[in-house]
Protein backbone atom coordinates (compact mmCIF):
# COMPACT_ATOMS: atom_id res chain seq x y z
CA UNK A 1 0.00 0.00 0.00
CA UNK A 2 1.88 3.29 -1.32
CA UNK A 3 1.89 6.25 2.24
CA UNK A 4 0.62 9.56 1.94
CA UNK A 5 3.01 11.95 1.38
CA UNK A 6 3.47 14.70 2.96
CA UNK A 7 5.49 17.74 3.09
CA UNK A 8 6.40 20.20 5.81
CA UNK A 9 7.07 23.85 5.53
CA UNK A 10 8.80 25.70 8.52
CA UNK A 11 10.06 29.14 8.19
CA UNK A 12 9.84 32.53 9.95
CA UNK A 13 6.86 34.87 10.02
CA UNK A 14 5.94 35.86 6.81
CA UNK A 15 8.14 34.85 4.57
CA UNK A 16 5.52 33.26 2.23
CA UNK A 17 5.30 29.73 3.89
CA UNK A 18 1.27 29.85 3.19
CA UNK A 19 1.18 31.02 -0.26
CA UNK A 20 3.97 28.39 -1.12
CA UNK A 21 1.67 25.53 0.74
CA UNK A 22 -1.82 26.83 -0.93
CA UNK A 23 -0.20 26.96 -4.43
CA UNK A 24 1.55 23.58 -3.83
CA UNK A 25 -1.66 21.81 -2.25
CA UNK A 26 -3.65 22.89 -5.73
CA UNK A 27 -1.37 21.96 -7.73
CA UNK A 28 -0.46 18.43 -6.82
CA UNK A 29 -4.39 17.92 -4.94
CA UNK A 30 -2.84 17.37 -1.72
CA UNK A 31 -4.58 18.36 1.46
CA UNK A 32 -3.43 21.57 3.01
CA UNK A 33 -2.86 22.39 6.67
CA UNK A 34 -2.38 25.89 7.97
CA UNK A 35 -0.73 25.18 11.69
CA UNK A 36 -0.22 28.72 12.51
CA UNK A 37 -4.22 29.40 11.64
CA UNK A 38 -4.80 26.66 14.20
CA UNK A 39 -2.73 28.45 16.93
CA UNK A 40 -4.29 31.57 15.93
CA UNK A 41 -7.89 30.07 16.87
CA UNK A 42 -6.89 28.84 19.90
CA UNK A 43 -5.31 32.35 20.81
CA UNK A 44 -8.50 33.96 19.96
CA UNK A 45 -10.56 31.72 22.27
CA UNK A 46 -8.23 32.36 24.87
CA UNK A 47 -8.32 35.76 24.49
CA UNK A 48 -12.38 35.96 24.24
CA UNK A 49 -12.45 33.90 27.75
CA UNK A 50 -10.17 35.65 29.27
CA UNK A 51 -8.20 32.46 30.18
CA UNK A 52 -5.34 32.72 32.45
CA UNK A 53 -2.37 31.48 30.51
CA UNK A 54 -0.35 30.52 33.71
CA UNK A 55 -3.19 28.47 35.46
CA UNK A 56 -3.15 25.26 33.72
CA UNK A 57 -5.97 23.70 34.64
CA UNK A 58 -7.86 26.40 32.94
CA UNK A 59 -5.65 25.87 29.91
CA UNK A 60 -6.51 22.38 29.79
CA UNK A 61 -10.36 23.01 30.61
CA UNK A 62 -10.50 25.69 27.65
CA UNK A 63 -8.14 23.71 24.49
CA UNK A 64 -11.08 20.83 25.89
CA UNK A 65 -13.68 23.21 24.71
CA UNK A 66 -12.17 23.93 21.40
CA UNK A 67 -12.88 22.26 17.61
CA UNK A 68 -10.60 23.50 15.02
CA UNK A 69 -11.69 22.80 11.36
CA UNK A 70 -10.77 23.43 8.16
CA UNK A 71 -13.31 23.78 5.33
CA UNK A 72 -12.07 24.22 2.09
CA UNK A 73 -13.49 24.85 -1.49
CA UNK A 74 -12.29 25.79 -4.44
CA UNK A 75 -11.42 29.51 -4.31
CA UNK A 76 -10.17 29.69 -0.12
CA UNK A 77 -9.42 27.77 2.74
CA UNK A 78 -12.17 28.72 6.00
CA UNK A 79 -10.93 27.81 9.50
CA UNK A 80 -13.85 27.37 11.80
CA UNK A 81 -13.59 27.63 15.77
CA UNK A 82 -16.33 25.83 17.28
CA UNK A 83 -18.42 26.08 13.74
CA UNK A 84 -17.94 30.20 13.62
CA UNK A 85 -15.72 31.29 11.01
CA UNK A 86 -12.68 33.25 12.32
CA UNK A 87 -10.64 33.22 9.12
CA UNK A 88 -10.28 37.10 9.52
CA UNK A 89 -10.20 37.79 13.02
CA UNK A 90 -7.36 35.64 13.26
CA UNK A 91 -5.33 37.41 11.29
CA UNK A 92 -5.96 40.74 13.04
CA UNK A 93 -3.01 42.04 15.32
CA UNK A 94 -5.10 41.10 18.92
CA UNK A 95 -4.52 37.64 18.00
CA UNK A 96 -0.85 37.97 16.25
CA UNK A 97 0.24 40.26 19.45
CA UNK A 98 -0.27 37.05 21.49
CA UNK A 99 -0.09 34.02 19.13
CA UNK A 100 3.31 33.38 20.02
CA UNK A 101 2.86 33.33 24.15
CA UNK A 102 -0.24 31.30 23.73
CA UNK A 103 1.84 28.63 21.16
CA UNK A 104 4.64 28.45 23.94
CA UNK A 105 2.46 26.89 26.21
CA UNK A 106 3.38 22.78 26.45
CA UNK A 107 -0.15 21.88 26.71
CA UNK A 108 -1.42 23.72 23.96
CA UNK A 109 1.38 22.19 21.96
CA UNK A 110 0.71 18.50 22.67
CA UNK A 111 -2.61 19.02 21.79
CA UNK A 112 -2.82 21.06 18.38
CA UNK A 113 0.27 18.43 17.42
CA UNK A 114 -2.26 15.82 18.16
CA UNK A 115 -4.51 17.10 16.44
CA UNK A 116 -2.61 18.01 12.78
CA UNK A 117 -0.76 14.54 13.54
CA UNK A 118 -4.33 12.91 13.03
CA UNK A 119 -5.23 15.28 9.86
CA UNK A 120 -1.67 14.06 8.05
CA UNK A 121 -2.82 10.42 8.41
CA UNK A 122 -6.21 11.54 5.85
CA UNK A 123 -4.39 12.21 2.67
CA UNK A 124 -1.22 13.47 1.05
CA UNK A 125 -0.76 16.72 3.02
CA UNK A 126 1.54 19.86 3.32
CA UNK A 127 1.74 21.50 6.05
CA UNK A 128 3.19 24.79 7.31
CA UNK A 129 4.17 26.17 10.74
CA UNK A 130 7.22 26.19 12.86
CA UNK A 131 8.13 22.69 14.17
CA UNK A 132 6.53 20.68 11.19
CA UNK A 133 9.28 19.25 10.14
CA UNK A 134 11.28 18.63 13.87
CA UNK A 135 8.08 17.43 15.94
CA UNK A 136 5.06 16.95 14.11
CA UNK A 137 5.99 15.13 10.84
CA UNK A 138 9.75 14.26 11.70
CA UNK A 139 9.66 11.80 9.03
CA UNK A 140 8.19 13.90 6.26
CA UNK A 141 8.90 13.27 2.78
CA UNK A 142 10.20 16.65 1.97
CA UNK A 143 10.88 19.18 4.62
CA UNK A 144 11.32 23.17 3.11
CA UNK A 145 12.82 25.93 5.54
CA UNK A 146 11.99 29.35 4.53
CA UNK A 147 13.60 32.67 5.29
CA UNK A 148 13.50 35.66 3.55
CA UNK A 149 14.84 39.24 4.62
CA UNK A 150 13.81 40.74 7.25
CA UNK A 151 12.42 44.57 5.95
CA UNK A 152 10.87 42.66 3.12
CA UNK A 153 8.76 40.26 4.99
CA UNK A 154 7.39 43.03 6.64
CA UNK A 155 6.21 44.66 3.76
CA UNK A 156 4.39 41.80 2.39
CA UNK A 157 2.52 41.44 5.59
CA UNK A 158 1.90 45.27 5.50
CA UNK A 159 0.74 45.16 1.71
CA UNK A 160 -1.70 42.11 2.80
CA UNK A 161 -3.26 43.40 5.47
CA UNK A 162 -3.51 46.94 3.69
CA UNK A 163 -5.23 45.14 0.80
CA UNK A 164 -8.02 43.69 3.34
CA UNK A 165 -8.92 46.89 4.40
CA UNK A 166 -6.72 46.76 8.06
CA UNK A 167 -5.65 49.73 9.70
CA UNK A 168 -1.75 48.84 10.36
CA UNK A 169 1.57 51.22 10.44
CA UNK A 170 4.81 48.87 8.92
CA UNK A 171 6.47 50.11 12.64
CA UNK A 172 4.03 47.75 14.19
CA UNK A 173 4.19 45.40 11.66
CA UNK A 174 8.06 44.84 11.52
CA UNK A 175 7.79 44.92 15.68
CA UNK A 176 5.23 42.00 15.52
CA UNK A 177 7.25 40.05 13.35
CA UNK A 178 10.40 40.30 15.03
CA UNK A 179 8.89 39.82 18.31
CA UNK A 180 7.39 36.64 17.21
CA UNK A 181 10.18 34.87 15.30
CA UNK A 182 12.24 35.69 18.65
CA UNK A 183 9.98 34.15 20.90
CA UNK A 184 9.31 31.33 18.15
CA UNK A 185 13.23 30.45 18.30
CA UNK A 186 13.99 31.34 21.81
CA UNK A 187 11.11 28.91 23.58
CA UNK A 188 11.67 26.20 25.61
CA UNK A 189 9.07 23.85 23.49
CA UNK A 190 9.31 22.85 20.08
CA UNK A 191 11.18 26.06 19.38
CA UNK A 192 11.77 26.92 15.53
CA UNK A 193 14.49 25.61 14.06
CA UNK A 194 15.86 23.94 10.92
CA UNK A 195 15.77 20.44 10.54
CA UNK A 196 18.57 18.55 9.47
CA UNK A 197 17.68 17.54 6.71
CA UNK A 198 15.52 20.58 5.72
CA UNK A 199 16.21 21.96 2.09
CA UNK A 200 16.72 25.92 2.46
CA UNK A 201 14.32 28.75 0.48
CA UNK A 202 15.30 31.90 0.30
CA UNK A 203 12.35 33.86 -1.27
CA UNK A 204 13.43 37.65 -0.83
CA UNK A 205 14.28 37.80 -4.35
CA UNK A 206 12.42 35.45 -6.00
CA UNK A 207 8.43 36.02 -7.01
CA UNK A 208 5.56 33.43 -6.39
CA UNK A 209 6.28 31.21 -9.33
CA UNK A 210 10.25 30.85 -8.82
CA UNK A 211 9.49 29.83 -5.23
CA UNK A 212 6.61 26.82 -6.72
CA UNK A 213 8.84 25.94 -9.46
CA UNK A 214 11.75 25.39 -6.70
CA UNK A 215 9.62 23.58 -4.46
CA UNK A 216 8.16 21.12 -7.49
CA UNK A 217 11.63 20.11 -8.06
CA UNK A 218 12.05 18.56 -5.23
CA UNK A 219 8.55 16.94 -5.04
CA UNK A 220 8.48 15.53 -8.30
CA UNK A 221 11.02 13.11 -7.76
CA UNK A 222 8.50 11.54 -4.55
CA UNK A 223 5.81 11.21 -6.48
CA UNK A 224 6.99 8.84 -9.15
CA UNK A 225 8.37 6.87 -6.65
CA UNK A 226 4.38 6.33 -4.91
O1 LIG B 1 2.15 30.83 10.63
P1 LIG B 1 1.61 31.99 11.46
O2 LIG B 1 2.50 33.20 11.40
O3 LIG B 1 0.19 32.28 11.19
O4 LIG B 1 1.69 31.44 12.96
C1 LIG B 1 1.31 32.23 14.05
C2 LIG B 1 2.11 31.83 15.27
O5 LIG B 1 1.74 30.51 15.68
C3 LIG B 1 3.63 31.78 15.12
O6 LIG B 1 4.24 33.04 15.32
C4 LIG B 1 4.03 30.79 16.19
O7 LIG B 1 4.12 31.44 17.44
C5 LIG B 1 2.85 29.85 16.26
N1 LIG B 1 3.09 28.59 15.54
C6 LIG B 1 3.76 27.59 16.19
N2 LIG B 1 3.92 26.37 15.62
C7 LIG B 1 3.43 26.13 14.39
C8 LIG B 1 2.75 27.14 13.69
C9 LIG B 1 2.61 28.38 14.27
O8 LIG B 1 4.22 27.78 17.32
N3 LIG B 1 3.58 24.92 13.86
Amino acid sequence: MSKNIVVAIDGYSSCGKSTLAKALAKKLNFIYIDSGAMYRAVTLFFLRHNIDLKHQESVIDALSKIQIDFQTSETQTLITLNSEDVSKEIRQMPVADKVSTVSAIKDVRIEMVKQQQRMGRSGNIVMDGRDIGTVVFPNADLKLFMTADPQIRAERRYNELISKGEKVNMEDIFENLAKRDYQDTTREESPLIQAVDAVVLDNSHIDETQQLEFAIRYIKPLLSKK
